[in-house]
């Protein structure tokens, strides 16, 4: 079965966003763990933690994944820009460590002023100091589409984080689609050259999860605008080819289209026509 879910609010609880992706026909989801602009995570809360473990084993579904907020930037040349990110980073963790939850990912951030080597040097340096042996969560590396001076516009700049880190076994991949055609690896014409690439460079046992979006922006413009399935320069024919794909399949996948609701629900039930496994 295609391992398929949507981006979901946890306003209302993890158990409410468990049902909501349910009720469209997802078997996961992805959440922000706390306003995507930074500010405070929600209370945990036990009882609402207990049902949704309750809810995941009743309907089979795992691997879900949270998503750091955005304004984290490791790699910032500014200073409480990066202590805010490694203090962010710790408490996510923290939170991820008492819930359902088993893969976390971010963007590894924006050398702004600085330079790459710099910029990835204070990625690994705060994620050194923050990861700890028994945290039990994947941590993933978003690829990205690679506009301004973000980090992560290549396979090479990801291993580059991953061989570096010190706790390397907790470290993952997440691919999205629109980043990564952006960036300039071609999924609608060479899916099998770009997925070799990818083994070759990082290695796919460290492919963990599918951000699944098509583009606004076409090939290589080093843009990031989702659209929704189909509707884009990826178009519906290189999707279905991707979610079949031996590399992906078994993955779970997350939209993150521009989409309410509903809009996920047609997708997921797009997608799920088009799964051949
Ligand atoms: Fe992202
Ligand atoms: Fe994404
Ligand atoms: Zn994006």
């Amino acid at each position: 079965m295609l391992n398929i879910g949507a981006h979901i609010s946890i306003a209302g609880g993890y158990e409410n966003a468990a049902k909501n992706a349910f009720d469209i026909g997802a078997n996961t989801f992805q959440f922000f763990t706390r306003n995507p602009r930074g500010g405070k995570a929600r209370a945990l809360d036990r009882d609402d933690i207990e049902k949704t473990e309750k809810f995941f084993e009743e309907n089979g579904i795992k691997n879900i994944l949270a998503h750091a907020p955005y304004t984290l930037n490791m790699a910032s040349n500014n200073e409480s820009t990066r202590e805010f990110a490694s203090e962010i980073f710790r408490k996510d963790l923290d939170i991820l460590n008492e819930i359902p939850c088993n893969l976390y990912n971010f963007h590894p951030g924006s050398y702004t002023k600085d330079t790459l080597e710099i910029g990835t040097s204070r990625i690994v340096d705060i994620l050194n100091s923050q990861i700890k042996e028994d945290d039990d969560t994947f941590i993933l590396l978003e690829t990205m589409s690679g506009k301004g001076s973000e980090i992560g516009r290549s396979f090479e700049e990801l291993k580059e984080i991953i061989d570096r880190v010190n706790l390397k076994d907790k470290m993952g991949v997440c691919f999205d689609t629109c980043h990564v055609y952006c960036a300039g690896y071609d999924i609608v014409n060479d899916l099998d050259s770009v997925m070799t690439e990818f083994d070759k460079v990082i290695g796919l046992d460290r492919l963990k999860a599918i951000h699944l979006n098509d583009t606004q922006n076409d090939f290589n413009t080093n843009k990031d605008r989702h659209a929704k399935i189909g509707e884009g320069f990826i178009g519906n024919e290189a999707i279905i080819r991707f979610i079949n794909h031996e590399t992906i399949r078994n993955l779970p996948i997350l939209l993150e289209t521009p989409n309410e609701l509903d809009g996920y629900r047609k997708e997921i039930e797009f997608l799920r026509d088009n799964y051949k496994y």
